[in-house]
């Protein structure tokens, strides 16, 4: 595909401007391997990260089934990003996916697999419920500049807000209003667990450094109260309080210490960043410029979000 041509393949909408970032697309210089315990299904799971060609962005191979970690394979699940393609499920994409968009993995193909050959629903490891694991692995590896078939680099395209847009479901909303760099604001309200409560996580100019420093670290957090209730329904089974921050209504954090005081606040940071790079094609930036302002969000809102971003919605 010409550089024009790809260009105009860009979805877009009149919400969206895309524009050159004066960087080119990057990829791993090596491979990561990884293996780890599963949230929901409480399997084991192994990911190998591949480096690849400018233009292909970012995709999963699960038995030789490649999904595209695009919005147009994302399915509304409870508590985690799932993508789904002829019947293959990848769910718990978030964090790694955050990880990959925030340290500029323009490219790469995930390699994924479980322990069952008949099982068609395979998850991403959790760790420690942080994007930490990830971001150490890709330091470790190193980025390079990725080129096509031909040789040829590519410039890296991100796409502008140009004008205010916003979801919401119930109480919750996103908007998003012209930035010529991007920040998040988000606020939760736990008003009736006295250890969370209100709080406001508002970033600087969120570049790389910032993301390691300040949201990569912040963990998965849960009300304890709950847990019983989402093991009936046949998630958390591989839950435990080492890769998650849990919190009682009555009895407050049940394993300190928080690395932030505000790190619920800050893990809702981390999981809008992987949620909103289902916006990326052929290797751009997927998150939008722009300061976003969000409000008691979720998984299924950062999602609409991306499609109104499409003009889908
Ligand atoms: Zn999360």
């Amino acid at each position: 595909m010409t550089m024009a041509a790809a260009f105009n393949a860009f979805k877009s909408s009149n919400l969206v401007s895309w524009k050159q970032t004066g960087r080119l697309q990057q990829t791993l210089a090596g491979c990561i391997e990884r293996a780890g315990k599963t949230l929901h299904s409480g399997e084991v799971s192994t990911i190998k990260i591949w480096p690849d060609l400018a233009g292909q962005g970012r995709y999963f191979d699960f038995r030789s089934n490649s999904i595209l970690a695009s919005i147009d394979f994302a399915e509304e699940s409870p508590l985690c990003t799932t993508l789904c393609k002829n019947g293959f499920r990848i769910r718990t994409i978030e964090h790694l996916l955050s990880a990959l968009e925030a340290t500029g993995v323009d490219n790469c193909r995930i390699e994924i697999q479980n322990s069952d050959p008949e099982d068609g629903n395979v998850e991403v490891p959790i760790f420690d419920g942080s994007a930490n694991e990830w971001v150490k692995a890709i330091k470790e590896v190193g980025l390079k500049v990725a080129t096509d078939h031909f040789g040829n680099s590519r410039e890296k395209m991100a796409p502008y807000v140009i004008e205010p847009v916003h979801v919401w479901r119930n109480d919750s909303f996103i908007a998003a209003f012209p930035s010529e760099k991007v920040h998040i604001t988000y606020g939760i309200n736990f008003s009736e667990v006295h250890g969370i409560g209100c709080q406001w996580f508002s970033s600087t100019s969120l570049d790389e450094y910032f993301y390691s420093e300040q949201i990569a670290s912040s963990r998965t957090f849960c009300i304890y109260e709950e847990v019983e209730q989402m093991r009936n329904a046949g998630l958390i089974k591989g839950g435990s309080l080492e890769n998650a921050i849990v919190c009682s209504f009555d009895k407050g954090w049940l394993n300190p210490p928080l690395r932030f005081p505000d790190e619920p606040c800050r893990h809702k940071v981390l999981d809008l960043i992987g949620d909103l790079s289902l916006f990326a094609q052929f290797g751009s930036q997927g998150l939008p410029m722009a300061h976003i302002v969000a409000y008691k969000g979720g998984h299924a809102l950062h999602a609409d979000f991306v499609r109104r971003l499409y003009g889908k919605i």
